[in-house]
């Protein structure tokens, strides 16, 4: 008889694109390190299971963060361990039917859950004789209280500082581990070169390109952004990528510009876009940070969601691996200074590939293996930082 192969469910919302590629960079890598032993399936929890009005969040998250003041104040007031435990005690019997439903209809070996929102949840839904319950945190450094239940089973975190917070908010320490934030294995393998790649998608070969990039849902003031560079008297390319905002990429159709400008919807082609590009102009989101820096692209970020991007500022400007621009005018310095001084840009893009961890959604698929039996948990130490 041959033995069922072990299923993995993914829980994730799409509130941004980060969830949903974490998610799938982490099924890719598993694909690549353990081709068909095992099973996966993505549930989009808050979209389909969420009681009203939590099943709107995903279709309302872009418009709440357009009050970038309002959102800060409810991330701060509800950041905390007594805090979270009264958010999960308090929603739990609006959220409990949705939970058990969610858990009894999709029966896995494994769960990881790369949204903060939900574990407590799910962990209570489980109930004592569950199977392996795995967190990835994607944000890199000011992580929310209600990404750490105690009960998980591992706390797989980005960075040192998110380590550090996963101990403040009382989990133990051997249960957490800094693998890097999960990104596709497309961004470290390029396939033609710059030059190559801006003629595939019929951008000018010989200028210097900026992407232009909100997160999944084209956030932040990218039009007044972009329009800014195009009336410095920068000789470049602008490629602006706006997600799933279809009423930006709309308006920004409507204007005229005096550089090469090329505008896109949400595109599967960001890997190659990147590796095209000569900076990144984004919103400070963990997954286009950490996707930059693997590309060795010097990073401006235009905008952030206050709370929790917070420290994703911080740490693009500690690294040396960027700027915080959050006024068009210095955004174009910012551009001008790495085009007229080669030297300072590369530099930067140094510091880019030093900060980078391309391996990250690989460990992260080594240490779910290892919980499964499917590899010896030793053999997978090697290259992680655990304190
Ligand atoms: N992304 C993409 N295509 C797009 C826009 C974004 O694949 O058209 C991806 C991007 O490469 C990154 C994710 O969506 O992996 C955005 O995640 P991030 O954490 O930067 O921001 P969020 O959207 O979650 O706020």
């Amino acid at each position: 008889m041959t033995k069922k192969k072990p299923h993995i469910l993914f829980l994730f919302s799409d509130t941004g694109g980060g969830h949903r590629a974490a998610a799938d960079a982490i099924t890719e890598a598993l694909a690549l390190e353990f081709d068909d032993a095992l099973t996966t399936e993505m549930v989009d929890f808050l979209k389909d299971y969420a009681p009203p009005p939590y099943n709107q969040l995903p279709r309302f998250y872009p418009e709440m963060v357009k009050l970038p003041e309002l959102w800060g104040v409810g991330y701060k007031i509800s950041d905390g361990r007594p805090q979270a435990r009264l958010v999960t005690s308090t929603l739990w019997p609006y959220v409990r039917n949705a939970a058990r439903r969610l858990v009894r209809e999709h029966p896995a070996d494994l769960l990881v859950s790369v949204h903060p929102v939900g574990n407590s949840f799910f962990l209570k839904a489980l109930g004592k004789n569950r199977p392996p319950f795995i967190t990835v945190v994607t944000d890199m450094v000011t992580t929310h209280a209600l990404w750490y239940d105690q009960r998980a089973d591992l706390i797989i975190v980005p960075t040192r500082i998110a380590f550090e917070r996963a101990v403040e908010y009382h989990m133990a320490p051997e249960k957490i581990f800094i693998a890097g934030q999960p990104i596709s294995e497309r961004h470290s393998r390029p396939e033609l070169d710059k030059v190559a790649l801006r003629e595939k998608f019929g951008w000018p070969s010989d200028k210097f390109t900026i992407l232009l990039v909100g997160g999944g849902d084209g956030m932040g003031p990218l039009a007044e952004t972009a329009r800014a560079i195009d009336e410095s008297g920068l000789d470049v390319n602008q490629v602006i990528v706006t997600g799933r905002n279809a009423r930006l990429k709309d308006y920004l159709e409507t204007l005229s510009w005096e550089n090469p400008t090329f505008l896109y919807g949400f595109t599967t082609d960001m890997p190659e876009f990147m590796r095209a590009a000569n900076a990144i102009v984004t919103k400070a989101g963990p997954g286009t940070i950490a996707e930059a820096l693997v590309a060795g692209l010097p990073v401006i970020l235009y905008a952030k969601l206050p709370g929790q991007e917070d420290g994703n500022v911080t740490f693009v400007e500690s690294a040396g691996v960027g700027v915080w621009a959050p006024d068009p005018l210095k955004v174009v310095r910012t551009l001008t200074r790495w085009i007229c001084r080669a030297d300072e840009r590369e530099q930067v893009v140094e510091n880019c590939r030093s900060a980078a961890r391309p391996q990250s959604s690989r460990i992260i698929a080594r240490l779910i293996a290892s919980r499964l039996g499917l590899i010896d948990h030793d053999s997978v130490l090697e290259g992680i930082g655990q304190a």
